[in-house]
Protein backbone atom coordinates (compact mmCIF):
# COMPACT_ATOMS: atom_id res chain seq x y z
CA UNK A 1 0.00 0.00 0.00
CA UNK A 2 1.32 3.37 -1.28
CA UNK A 3 2.24 5.62 2.19
CA UNK A 4 -0.39 8.43 2.59
CA UNK A 5 2.70 10.91 3.48
CA UNK A 6 4.24 9.99 0.17
CA UNK A 7 0.62 11.28 -1.79
CA UNK A 8 0.64 14.31 0.37
CA UNK A 9 4.93 15.19 -0.56
CA UNK A 10 4.59 14.24 -4.27
CA UNK A 11 2.51 17.43 -4.53
CA UNK A 12 4.90 19.63 -2.47
CA UNK A 13 8.55 19.01 -3.74
CA UNK A 14 10.37 18.72 -6.78
CA UNK A 15 10.66 15.33 -8.58
CA UNK A 16 14.43 15.62 -7.54
CA UNK A 17 13.62 16.18 -4.25
CA UNK A 18 11.01 13.69 -3.94
CA UNK A 19 13.24 10.55 -5.57
CA UNK A 20 15.82 11.62 -2.72
CA UNK A 21 13.27 10.92 0.30
CA UNK A 22 11.79 7.79 -1.93
CA UNK A 23 16.05 6.95 -1.71
CA UNK A 24 16.25 7.33 1.88
CA UNK A 25 12.73 5.55 2.53
CA UNK A 26 14.14 2.22 0.19
CA UNK A 27 17.47 2.70 2.51
CA UNK A 28 15.07 2.91 5.92
CA UNK A 29 13.36 -0.57 4.70
CA UNK A 30 15.97 -2.34 3.97
CA UNK A 31 18.93 -1.24 6.80
CA UNK A 32 16.63 0.17 9.24
CA UNK A 33 13.32 -1.44 9.64
CA UNK A 34 14.55 -4.84 9.90
CA UNK A 35 16.46 -4.62 12.92
CA UNK A 36 14.81 -1.98 14.93
CA UNK A 37 12.89 -4.65 17.08
CA UNK A 38 16.11 -6.27 18.17
CA UNK A 39 17.90 -3.30 18.78
CA UNK A 40 15.15 -2.01 20.96
CA UNK A 41 14.87 -5.42 23.03
CA UNK A 42 18.85 -5.37 23.70
CA UNK A 43 18.57 -2.10 24.20
CA UNK A 44 21.06 -1.10 21.91
CA UNK A 45 22.27 2.30 20.68
CA UNK A 46 22.57 2.82 16.57
CA UNK A 47 25.27 0.13 15.37
CA UNK A 48 28.12 2.03 14.16
CA UNK A 49 27.77 -0.03 10.48
CA UNK A 50 24.66 1.91 10.43
CA UNK A 51 25.70 5.37 10.84
CA UNK A 52 28.67 4.46 8.36
CA UNK A 53 26.15 3.21 5.71
CA UNK A 54 24.46 6.38 6.11
CA UNK A 55 27.00 8.25 5.88
CA UNK A 56 27.69 6.50 2.44
CA UNK A 57 24.42 7.93 1.41
CA UNK A 58 25.59 11.31 2.03
CA UNK A 59 23.33 12.20 4.86
CA UNK A 60 25.86 14.05 7.10
CA UNK A 61 26.49 16.58 4.27
CA UNK A 62 23.22 17.19 2.64
CA UNK A 63 23.46 21.08 3.87
CA UNK A 64 27.36 21.18 3.74
CA UNK A 65 28.69 23.12 1.15
CA UNK A 66 30.09 21.46 -2.04
CA UNK A 67 33.60 23.27 -1.89
CA UNK A 68 33.85 20.82 1.86
CA UNK A 69 32.46 17.78 0.16
CA UNK A 70 29.00 18.40 0.96
CA UNK A 71 25.61 17.99 -1.57
CA UNK A 72 24.91 21.32 -1.40
CA UNK A 73 21.38 20.95 -0.33
CA UNK A 74 19.39 22.83 2.15
CA UNK A 75 16.62 22.27 5.15
CA UNK A 76 14.02 20.65 2.91
CA UNK A 77 16.65 17.65 1.86
CA UNK A 78 17.34 17.25 5.88
CA UNK A 79 13.42 17.65 6.05
CA UNK A 80 13.24 14.73 4.04
CA UNK A 81 15.64 12.58 5.18
CA UNK A 82 13.75 13.01 8.72
CA UNK A 83 10.71 12.22 7.41
CA UNK A 84 11.59 9.18 5.58
CA UNK A 85 14.12 7.98 8.35
CA UNK A 86 11.88 9.38 11.27
CA UNK A 87 8.82 6.73 9.34
CA UNK A 88 10.27 4.05 11.26
CA UNK A 89 11.88 5.74 14.24
CA UNK A 90 13.05 9.31 15.54
CA UNK A 91 15.85 7.65 16.99
CA UNK A 92 17.56 6.60 14.03
CA UNK A 93 16.67 9.95 12.25
CA UNK A 94 17.78 12.37 14.91
CA UNK A 95 21.64 10.82 14.47
CA UNK A 96 22.54 12.62 11.12
CA UNK A 97 19.50 14.65 11.87
CA UNK A 98 20.98 16.47 15.47
CA UNK A 99 24.32 15.83 13.68
CA UNK A 100 23.34 18.36 10.87
CA UNK A 101 20.83 20.46 12.37
CA UNK A 102 22.69 20.88 15.78
CA UNK A 103 26.29 20.03 14.90
CA UNK A 104 27.27 21.15 11.63
CA UNK A 105 24.71 24.39 11.34
CA UNK A 106 26.49 26.53 14.21
CA UNK A 107 29.95 26.28 12.51
CA UNK A 108 28.35 26.75 9.01
CA UNK A 109 26.33 30.19 10.56
CA UNK A 110 29.43 31.93 12.47
CA UNK A 111 32.53 29.33 12.30
CA UNK A 112 35.82 30.90 10.97
CA UNK A 113 37.35 30.23 7.83
CA UNK A 114 39.74 27.94 8.83
CA UNK A 115 37.74 26.01 11.70
CA UNK A 116 35.10 24.95 8.47
CA UNK A 117 38.01 23.90 6.71
CA UNK A 118 39.58 21.63 9.73
CA UNK A 119 36.22 20.55 10.35
CA UNK A 120 33.46 20.41 7.82
CA UNK A 121 34.64 17.89 4.97
CA UNK A 122 35.03 15.01 8.10
CA UNK A 123 31.64 15.78 9.18
CA UNK A 124 29.76 16.01 6.26
CA UNK A 125 31.73 12.32 5.47
CA UNK A 126 30.01 11.30 8.19
CA UNK A 127 33.67 10.55 9.46
CA UNK A 128 33.16 13.04 12.87
CA UNK A 129 30.15 14.49 14.34
CA UNK A 130 29.67 17.27 16.44
CA UNK A 131 27.14 17.52 19.35
CA UNK A 132 25.57 20.54 20.75
CA UNK A 133 25.89 21.43 24.26
CA UNK A 134 23.04 23.90 24.99
CA UNK A 135 21.54 22.28 27.60
CA UNK A 136 22.64 21.74 31.73
CA UNK A 137 21.67 19.80 34.89
CA UNK A 138 20.49 23.22 36.01
CA UNK A 139 19.84 24.96 32.79
CA UNK A 140 17.06 23.45 30.50
CA UNK A 141 14.34 26.06 29.33
CA UNK A 142 16.29 28.58 31.08
CA UNK A 143 19.43 28.61 29.06
CA UNK A 144 20.66 31.90 28.21
CA UNK A 145 22.85 32.32 31.33
CA UNK A 146 24.98 29.21 31.81
CA UNK A 147 26.34 27.70 35.05
CA UNK A 148 28.97 26.29 32.62
CA UNK A 149 31.61 29.02 32.91
CA UNK A 150 34.96 30.39 30.39
CA UNK A 151 37.51 32.43 32.63
CA UNK A 152 39.95 33.90 30.51
CA UNK A 153 43.30 32.41 30.78
CA UNK A 154 46.43 33.37 28.90
CA UNK A 155 45.72 32.48 25.47
CA UNK A 156 42.61 30.85 26.14
CA UNK A 157 39.70 29.80 28.30
CA UNK A 158 39.33 27.42 31.07
CA UNK A 159 35.55 25.86 31.23
CA UNK A 160 33.99 24.15 34.38
CA UNK A 161 30.97 22.96 34.57
CA UNK A 162 28.49 20.14 33.08
CA UNK A 163 26.62 19.85 30.11
CA UNK A 164 23.56 16.88 29.59
CA UNK A 165 21.10 15.17 27.25
CA UNK A 166 23.58 15.94 24.40
CA UNK A 167 22.55 14.07 21.53
CA UNK A 168 25.09 11.85 19.66
CA UNK A 169 27.47 12.46 22.55
CA UNK A 170 28.58 8.54 22.10
CA UNK A 171 29.92 9.12 18.51
CA UNK A 172 30.95 12.85 18.97
CA UNK A 173 34.47 13.58 18.20
CA UNK A 174 33.33 17.51 19.65
CA UNK A 175 30.90 19.32 21.41
CA UNK A 176 30.06 22.91 21.18
CA UNK A 177 30.17 24.27 24.85
CA UNK A 178 27.43 27.26 25.48
CA UNK A 179 29.62 28.55 28.58
CA UNK A 180 28.95 32.02 30.61
CA UNK A 181 32.06 34.55 30.04
CA UNK A 182 30.08 37.40 31.13
CA UNK A 183 27.81 37.24 33.76
CA UNK A 184 27.43 41.20 33.87
CA UNK A 185 26.13 41.23 30.56
CA UNK A 186 22.95 42.12 28.82
CA UNK A 187 20.53 38.90 28.65
CA UNK A 188 21.61 37.50 25.74
CA UNK A 189 24.89 38.58 25.79
CA UNK A 190 26.56 36.75 28.39
CA UNK A 191 27.97 33.62 26.65
CA UNK A 192 30.17 32.17 24.26
CA UNK A 193 30.47 28.98 22.25
CA UNK A 194 33.76 27.37 22.22
CA UNK A 195 34.43 24.38 20.02
CA UNK A 196 35.83 21.39 22.41
CA UNK A 197 37.63 18.15 21.72
CA UNK A 198 35.62 15.24 23.65
CA UNK A 199 39.10 13.74 23.83
CA UNK A 200 40.78 16.55 25.59
CA UNK A 201 42.12 15.90 29.00
CA UNK A 202 39.02 16.75 31.59
CA UNK A 203 36.07 16.23 28.94
CA UNK A 204 34.69 13.78 30.95
CA UNK A 205 31.11 11.66 29.05
CA UNK A 206 29.00 9.14 29.96
CA UNK A 207 25.71 7.64 28.38
CA UNK A 208 22.84 8.66 30.08
CA UNK A 209 21.00 5.49 30.49
CA UNK A 210 17.50 4.27 31.89
CA UNK A 211 16.05 6.63 28.62
CA UNK A 212 12.43 5.12 27.49
CA UNK A 213 12.75 7.31 24.61
CA UNK A 214 14.76 8.01 21.68
CA UNK A 215 16.65 4.37 22.46
CA UNK A 216 18.85 3.94 19.53
CA UNK A 217 19.97 8.16 19.88
CA UNK A 218 22.63 8.25 22.22
CA UNK A 219 22.35 11.05 24.78
CA UNK A 220 25.59 11.86 26.97
CA UNK A 221 26.18 13.82 30.26
CA UNK A 222 29.37 15.60 29.93
CA UNK A 223 31.35 17.23 32.44
CA UNK A 224 34.87 19.81 32.04
CA UNK A 225 36.70 19.85 34.36
CA UNK A 226 39.43 22.50 34.11
CA UNK A 227 39.21 22.27 30.65
CA UNK A 228 41.72 24.37 28.79
CA UNK A 229 41.11 26.14 25.10
CA UNK A 230 42.99 28.41 23.15
CA UNK A 231 41.47 31.62 21.55
CA UNK A 232 40.93 29.89 18.09
CA UNK A 233 38.29 27.48 20.01
CA UNK A 234 35.89 30.11 19.98
CA UNK A 235 32.74 29.83 17.87
CA UNK A 236 31.80 33.21 16.72
CA UNK A 237 31.71 36.35 18.95
CA UNK A 238 32.88 36.69 22.12
CA UNK A 239 29.66 37.36 24.78
CA UNK A 240 27.30 36.08 21.91
CA UNK A 241 27.32 32.56 22.26
CA UNK A 242 23.56 32.31 22.59
CA UNK A 243 22.66 33.90 19.87
CA UNK A 244 24.37 31.31 17.86
CA UNK A 245 22.22 28.70 19.88
CA UNK A 246 18.74 30.29 19.37
CA UNK A 247 19.95 30.79 15.71
CA UNK A 248 20.62 26.98 15.37
CA UNK A 249 17.90 26.05 16.89
CA UNK A 250 15.35 27.46 14.45
CA UNK A 251 16.28 24.92 11.85
CA UNK A 252 16.22 22.27 14.33
CA UNK A 253 12.85 22.56 15.24
CA UNK A 254 11.49 22.39 11.96
CA UNK A 255 13.29 19.12 11.98
CA UNK A 256 11.51 18.37 15.03
CA UNK A 257 8.07 18.92 13.39
CA UNK A 258 8.95 16.27 10.37
CA UNK A 259 9.73 13.40 13.19
CA UNK A 260 6.34 14.41 14.65
CA UNK A 261 4.79 13.91 11.52
CA UNK A 262 6.54 10.83 10.25
CA UNK A 263 5.37 9.07 13.64
CA UNK A 264 2.04 10.68 12.62
CA UNK A 265 2.45 9.63 9.02
CA UNK A 266 3.74 5.71 10.66
CA UNK A 267 0.35 5.12 12.34
CA UNK A 268 -2.10 6.34 9.91
CA UNK A 269 -0.56 4.16 7.81
CA UNK A 270 -0.11 1.02 10.43
CA UNK A 271 -3.86 2.29 11.01
CA UNK A 272 -5.35 1.78 8.09
CA UNK A 273 -4.20 -0.85 7.08
CA UNK A 274 -5.44 -3.02 10.18
CA UNK A 275 -8.83 -1.40 10.51
CA UNK A 276 -9.17 -3.04 6.91
CA UNK A 277 -8.12 -6.75 7.52
CA UNK A 278 -9.35 -7.13 11.81
CA UNK A 279 -12.85 -8.32 11.74
CA UNK A 280 -14.87 -8.10 14.69
CA UNK A 281 -19.11 -8.60 14.38
CA UNK A 282 -20.56 -9.79 11.64
CA UNK A 283 -17.58 -10.87 9.87
CA UNK A 284 -16.69 -7.50 9.05
CA UNK A 285 -13.81 -5.10 9.23
CA UNK A 286 -13.64 -2.79 11.93
CA UNK A 287 -12.71 -0.23 9.91
CA UNK A 288 -16.53 -0.30 8.86
CA UNK A 289 -17.13 1.94 12.53
CA UNK A 290 -17.51 5.53 12.13
CA UNK A 291 -15.51 6.18 15.21
CA UNK A 292 -12.45 4.52 13.65
CA UNK A 293 -12.96 5.93 10.65
CA UNK A 294 -13.00 9.74 12.52
CA UNK A 295 -9.70 8.86 13.93
CA UNK A 296 -8.27 7.59 10.60
CA UNK A 297 -9.36 11.28 9.20
CA UNK A 298 -8.44 12.85 11.90
CA UNK A 299 -5.05 11.65 11.63
CA UNK A 300 -5.04 12.21 7.57
CA UNK A 301 -6.01 15.58 8.19
CA UNK A 302 -2.92 16.59 10.66
CA UNK A 303 -0.74 14.46 8.64
CA UNK A 304 -1.45 16.20 5.02
CA UNK A 305 -1.90 20.18 7.18
CA UNK A 306 1.33 19.32 8.76
CA UNK A 307 3.12 18.61 5.87
CA UNK A 308 1.99 21.84 3.82
CA UNK A 309 2.58 24.20 6.48
CA UNK A 310 5.87 22.52 7.97
CA UNK A 311 7.20 22.74 4.20
CA UNK A 312 6.35 25.86 3.43
CA UNK A 313 8.31 27.03 6.06
CA UNK A 314 11.10 25.08 5.54
CA UNK A 315 11.43 26.87 1.92
CA UNK A 316 11.15 30.09 3.98
CA UNK A 317 14.33 28.78 6.33
CA UNK A 318 16.13 28.29 2.94
CA UNK A 319 15.32 32.12 1.90
CA UNK A 320 16.34 33.06 5.16
CA UNK A 321 13.47 34.80 5.71
CA UNK A 322 11.21 32.65 7.97
CA UNK A 323 10.19 33.91 11.41
CA UNK A 324 11.71 32.72 14.49
CA UNK A 325 8.40 32.07 15.79
CA UNK A 326 7.22 30.36 13.17
CA UNK A 327 9.63 27.64 13.55
CA UNK A 328 8.43 27.09 16.87
CA UNK A 329 4.52 27.57 16.31
CA UNK A 330 4.96 24.35 13.91
CA UNK A 331 6.96 22.43 16.01
CA UNK A 332 4.34 23.03 18.98
CA UNK A 333 1.43 22.42 16.58
CA UNK A 334 2.87 19.08 14.91
CA UNK A 335 4.39 17.46 18.23
CA UNK A 336 0.94 18.42 19.77
CA UNK A 337 -1.20 17.40 17.63
CA UNK A 338 0.55 14.19 16.73
CA UNK A 339 1.19 13.21 20.47
CA UNK A 340 -3.05 13.63 20.88
CA UNK A 341 -3.77 11.91 17.70
CA UNK A 342 -1.29 8.31 18.64
CA UNK A 343 -3.12 7.58 21.56
CA UNK A 344 -6.08 7.24 19.72
CA UNK A 345 -4.53 5.52 17.36
CA UNK A 346 -3.22 2.98 19.43
CA UNK A 347 -7.03 2.49 20.61
CA UNK A 348 -8.48 1.88 17.27
CA UNK A 349 -6.25 -1.09 16.67
CA UNK A 350 -7.04 -2.49 20.18
CA UNK A 351 -4.44 -4.81 22.33
CA UNK A 352 -2.21 -5.52 19.78
CA UNK A 353 -1.08 -2.04 19.36
CA UNK A 354 0.66 -2.56 23.12
CA UNK A 355 3.05 -5.19 21.75
CA UNK A 356 6.35 -3.89 20.44
CA UNK A 357 6.29 -5.33 17.00
CA UNK A 358 3.58 -3.31 15.99
CA UNK A 359 5.91 -0.18 16.43
CA UNK A 360 2.89 2.08 17.45
CA UNK A 361 4.23 2.13 20.91
CA UNK A 362 7.87 3.32 19.84
CA UNK A 363 6.30 6.31 18.46
CA UNK A 364 3.81 7.61 21.17
CA UNK A 365 6.66 7.11 23.35
CA UNK A 366 9.22 8.90 20.98
CA UNK A 367 7.06 11.87 20.47
CA UNK A 368 7.49 12.84 24.05
CA UNK A 369 11.03 14.41 23.07
CA UNK A 370 9.56 16.10 19.98
CA UNK A 371 7.18 18.14 23.09
CA UNK A 372 9.87 18.71 25.49
CA UNK A 373 13.46 18.76 22.97
CA UNK A 374 14.75 21.98 21.48
CA UNK A 375 12.47 24.20 23.44
CA UNK A 376 9.65 22.48 25.64
CA UNK A 377 6.54 23.60 24.00
CA UNK A 378 5.05 24.99 26.82
CA UNK A 379 8.38 27.65 27.54
CA UNK A 380 8.03 27.96 23.64
CA UNK A 381 4.36 29.56 24.13
CA UNK A 382 6.40 31.96 25.86
CA UNK A 383 8.46 33.26 22.24
CA UNK A 384 5.77 32.58 19.92
CA UNK A 385 2.93 34.68 21.21
CA UNK A 386 5.23 37.64 21.73
CA UNK A 387 4.32 39.03 17.62
CA UNK A 388 0.56 38.90 19.17
CA UNK A 389 1.24 41.03 22.26
CA UNK A 390 3.51 43.64 21.29
CA UNK A 391 2.73 46.10 24.26
CA UNK A 392 2.81 43.15 26.88
CA UNK A 393 6.66 42.13 25.12
CA UNK A 394 7.34 45.47 25.51
CA UNK A 395 6.84 45.65 29.08
CA UNK A 396 9.07 42.34 29.57
CA UNK A 397 12.01 43.80 27.61
C1 LIG B 1 16.26 12.80 24.31
C2 LIG B 1 16.69 14.23 24.46
C3 LIG B 1 17.72 14.73 23.67
C4 LIG B 1 18.19 16.04 23.86
N1 LIG B 1 19.24 16.50 23.11
C5 LIG B 1 19.81 17.69 23.44
C6 LIG B 1 21.02 18.13 22.81
O1 LIG B 1 21.55 17.49 21.89
N2 LIG B 1 21.59 19.28 23.24
C7 LIG B 1 21.04 20.05 24.22
O2 LIG B 1 21.61 21.08 24.55
N3 LIG B 1 19.87 19.68 24.82
C8 LIG B 1 19.27 18.52 24.46
N4 LIG B 1 18.10 18.13 25.09
C9 LIG B 1 17.54 18.95 26.14
C10 LIG B 1 16.24 19.64 25.79
O3 LIG B 1 16.49 20.65 24.86
C11 LIG B 1 15.63 20.12 27.11
O4 LIG B 1 15.06 18.97 27.71
C12 LIG B 1 14.62 21.21 26.93
O5 LIG B 1 15.24 22.39 26.54
C13 LIG B 1 13.83 21.47 28.21
O6 LIG B 1 14.69 21.62 29.31
P1 LIG B 1 14.44 20.76 30.65
O7 LIG B 1 14.23 19.35 30.25
O8 LIG B 1 15.53 21.06 31.59
O9 LIG B 1 13.07 21.28 31.22
P2 LIG B 1 12.84 22.54 32.22
O10 LIG B 1 13.46 23.77 31.69
O11 LIG B 1 13.14 22.13 33.60
O12 LIG B 1 11.28 22.71 32.06
C14 LIG B 1 10.38 21.71 32.55
C15 LIG B 1 8.99 22.12 32.17
O13 LIG B 1 8.66 23.35 32.85
C16 LIG B 1 7.82 24.14 32.02
N5 LIG B 1 8.48 25.40 31.68
C17 LIG B 1 9.80 25.69 31.77
N6 LIG B 1 10.04 26.95 31.36
C18 LIG B 1 8.83 27.48 31.00
C19 LIG B 1 8.40 28.74 30.49
N7 LIG B 1 9.27 29.74 30.24
N8 LIG B 1 7.09 28.91 30.22
C20 LIG B 1 6.20 27.92 30.45
N9 LIG B 1 6.55 26.70 30.95
C21 LIG B 1 7.84 26.48 31.21
C22 LIG B 1 7.54 23.29 30.76
O14 LIG B 1 6.43 22.49 30.95
C23 LIG B 1 8.77 22.42 30.68
O15 LIG B 1 8.58 21.26 29.89
C24 LIG B 1 17.58 16.85 24.85
C25 LIG B 1 16.51 16.36 25.61
C26 LIG B 1 16.07 15.07 25.43
C27 LIG B 1 14.93 14.56 26.30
Amino acid sequence: MLRQMDAYLEGLVSAEQFAFYQAVCDFADKEIAPHLLAWERQQQLLPEETIAAMAALGLFGLTVEEQYGGQGGGLLELVLMGLALGYHSQSVAITPGAAVSLGIKPLQLCGRPEQKAAHLPELAAGKRMFAFGLSEPGRGSDAANPETTATRIDGGWRLRGEKCWTTNARWASHIIVHALTNPEGRHGHRSTCFIVPMSHPGVHYREMHGKTVWQQSSTGAIAFEDVEVPDEAVLGTVHEGFKVMVTTLNGGRLFIAALALASLAFALDACRTYVQERIQFAGLPIGRFQRVQDVLLDMDIALQQGLTWLLHLVKQYDAGTLPRESAAKVKIECSRRASELLPLAMEICGGVACLDEFGLARHCRDLFVCRVGEGSNFALKTMATRPLVPRIAALLQ
